[in-house]
């Protein structure tokens, strides 16, 4: 543990995750699943019936990771047939690409040929983001903290976040969108100049996860905008976060 500590301290004014494309992140981490192409309909069945988001469908077996919480029920009660990689990198701007299916691993990435011309253009060297916590839980938040971390650093590709959406470039919204925050994203996103672009991270912000069914959750403003980047994890992980960024403007 000391011996730990020491090199980190070695590292200090040095950043620690030296390259964010290629990090490896060892376990407990859990990242993209795969799942053994061999489910049968009544395993199905009982691991849809124990998944406490609805994330797994069975007409065909699917884990949608826009609803997963990332409990580990599923893997715990079938270690043979699901297991969570430690692949980071699956962030998207394709929302039904959040799907996981049974057989060969599919990579989740984002779709070049979906990417508008002026986000690449215009946000490749440089992009400022205002985060609105719409009823989060200050997880994802603690994480787009640490991307900002002498750990992640992603200011060394010129991503920030800053305290004005007059001087931001995009949102990325955390948490369901709660009935009292909603007005203020409208709000937020309005104050934004043109061209921008709309990031959800997290499982509360993309789909509304556990408090989907809630009465003080509304996510009318999702129905009127384009979402540039879909950022899956409960809480995300910052390196899933700095790489969709990374891939959505288009840098090397
Ligand atoms: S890890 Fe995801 S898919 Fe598996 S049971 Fe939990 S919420 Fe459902």
């Amino acid at each position: 543990m000391l011996f730990e500590e020491l090199k980190i301290f070695r590292k200090h004014r040095i950043q620690f995750v030296e390259d964010l494309r290629n990090a490896n992140v060892p376990g407990p981490f859990r990242g993209r699943p795969v799942i053994d192409k061999e489910i049968s309909p009544g395993d199905g069945q009982l691991l849809a019936n124990l998944c406490p988001t609805g994330a797994i469908e069975i007409h065909p077996f699917s884990i949608d990771l826009g609803k997963c919480v990332f409990c580990n029920a599923c893997q715990f009660a079938f270690p043979e047939k699901i297991s969570f990689t430690n692949d980071y990198k699956f962030a998207t701007n394709q929302r039904d690409k959040l799907k996981v299916f049974p057989g060969a691993p599919n990579l989740i990435k984002v779709e070049k040929k979906l990417i508008r011309k002026e986000v690449s253009k215009i946000f490749r060297k440089a992009l400022k983001l205002r985060q609105i916590s719409a009823g989060g839980d200050n997880s994802c938040e603690m994480e787009l903290n640490a991307a900002d971390n002498v750990n992640f650093d992603m200011g060394r590709y010129g991503i920030e976040f800053v305290a004005s959406p007059r001087h931001a470039d995009g949102i990325v919204i955390t948490g369901p969108i709660t009935n009292n925050m909603a007005r203020a994203v409208e709000i937020t996103w309005a104050a934004i100049p043109e061209p921008k672009i709309l990031v959800l991270a997290g499982t509360d912000a993309i789909t509304g996860g556990m408090f989907l069914s809630s009465k003080e959750v509304n996510r009318g403003f999702l129905d009127d905008h384009y979402i540039d980047l879909y950022i899956p994890g409960n809480p995300i992980h910052p390196l899933t976060f700095i790489n969709g960024l990374l891939d959505l403007t288009g840098r090397v």
